[in-house]
């Protein structure tokens, strides 16, 4: 094929991907792809393998078959090397993410330092504008428990960002806050995609996802069931599945 539609390379294509663990299949063939600046909202039930396919997108998991391409490269080549793949990929967990015996400003910037050999100086000025960009350049020198949970999340949204990936990974960001510690969050993430951050993001916020996605992602038994605008997946879904989901979400 060619044509102006092949010329941009996604920055993400997953390809008949498939994972068991042990004789446990849980990814079943997914299919994916994720443009540049745009925010891929992944849905599913619990034990869904939403989980599992971001982490065989960062290489913590290796597929079994299949193919993952970052931005035309196939990191699912067994010889495709973890961490530079990693170095690449910013990622951000439910929680336990930042180290505790770290500042947060070395939180924030041991990745760049270590990973990327930015010179501490440069990677201090850069950390300390982020996270005075979050309201949070107060606390740099602090460790991670004087944060709530909310300011702890953001400080390592703010650690994925700083290596400037071209892919944003966020795992249920939100889960284990308090509820009142969620919008805070959530409102970095909208600002991400304003500045353009290319993200994949599993999340139960369906109104969330609704609002900042730019498509969604139905994941149903280690498939991606239905794939679309969020007007399409929660207004007007084509698989009864899809509304069985939505329909015991409250
Ligand atoms: P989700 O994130 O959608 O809740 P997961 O990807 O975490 O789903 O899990 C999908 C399924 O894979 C679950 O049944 C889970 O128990 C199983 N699973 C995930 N990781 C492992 C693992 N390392 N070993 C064995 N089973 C796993
Ligand atoms: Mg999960």
């Amino acid at each position: 094929m060619s044509g102006a539609a092949d010329v941009a390379v996604p920055v993400l294509r997953v390809d008949d991907v498939y994972k068991s663990f042990g004789s446990v299949p849980v990814l079943r063939g997914i299919d994916l792809v994720v443009h540049q600046h745009e925010v891929v909202a992944l849905i599913g039930a619990s034990g869904s393998g939403k989980s599992t396919l971001l982490r065989v997108i960062n290489l913590l998991e290796r597929v079994d078959d299949g193919q993952v391409w970052l931005t035309g490269r196939d990191i699912s080549d067994p010889r495709a090397n973890g961490d530079a793949v990693r170095a690449r990929i910013g990622v951000v967990f439910q929680q336990f993410n930042l180290f505790p015996h770290l500042s947060v400003l070395d939180n924030v910037t041991l990745a760049s330092r270590i990973v990327h050999r930015v010179p501490r100086r440069t990677a201090e000025a850069r950390g300390l504008e982020l996270l005075d960009q979050i309201g949070l350049s107060a606390k740099a020198r602090d460790f991670p428990d004087r944060l709530s949970g909310g300011q702890q999340q953001r400080a390592a949204i703010v650690r994925a960002i700083m290596t400037d990936p071209e892919l944003l990974l966020l795992d249920e960001v939100t889960s284990a806050l308090d509820p009142e510690l969620v919008g805070e969050v959530l409102d970095l993430v909208r600002q991400l995609k304003q500045s353009g951050t290319t993200i994949v993001m599993a999340t139960h916020e369906m109104g969330f996802a609704r609002d900042v996605a730019d498509r969604v992602a139905f994941i149903d038994a280690g498939r991606v069931l239905e794939f679309g605008p969020p007007e399409q997946v929660f207004d007007a879904p084509r698989e009864p599945r899809t509304r069985a989901f939505l329909a015991r979400i409250p």
